[in-house]
C-alpha cells in the first residue's frame, strides 16, 4: 500500500467518522460558555448573563451538521422544495411568493 493511498483512505474514514458523529450527535458543547449557557459580566464579573453565543442552551451545532445543514437547504430550494403540508405553511407559502393580496 502506497502512502498516497493510505492517506486517502485514513481520510475517508476520518471524514465518514466525523459525518456520522454529527448525524448522531447534531449538538456540542459550547466553547464560549463551557456549557453553561451563562457568562460572567462584562463589568461585575460574579453576576452571570446569558451567553449570546449559544443563547443561553450551552449546546452549539457541530460544524459538521451546520454544513449539512446548509446543503441540505440549497438542495430543497434548487429541487422546488416540498410542498407545505399545514394550511398555515400553504399560506405563508402563497404570501411570500404574492399570490394572496
Ligand atoms: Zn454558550
Amino acid at each position: 500500500m502506497t502512502p498516497t493511498i493510505a492517506a486517502t483512505l485514513l481520510t475517508i474514514t476520518a471524514v465518514t467518522a466525523y459525518g456520522i458523529a454529527c448525524w448522531v450527535i447534531p449538538f456540542g458543547t459550547c466553547r464560549s460558555c463551557k456549557g453553561t449557557g451563562h457568562r460572567p459580566g462584562r463589568f461585575a464579573r460574579s453576576r452571570l448573563r446569558p451567553c449570546r453565543r449559544c443563547r443561553a442552551s450551552g449546546r452549539r451545532l457541530r460544524y459538521g451538521r451546520r454544513a449539512y445543514n446548509y446543503l441540505a437547504k440549497v438542495h430543497r430550494e434548487r429541487s422546488g422544495g416540498t410542498q407545505p403540508t399545514t394550511e398555515l405553511a400553504r399560506l405563508r407559502d402563497q404570501i411570500t411568493k404574492g399570490g394572496l393580496s
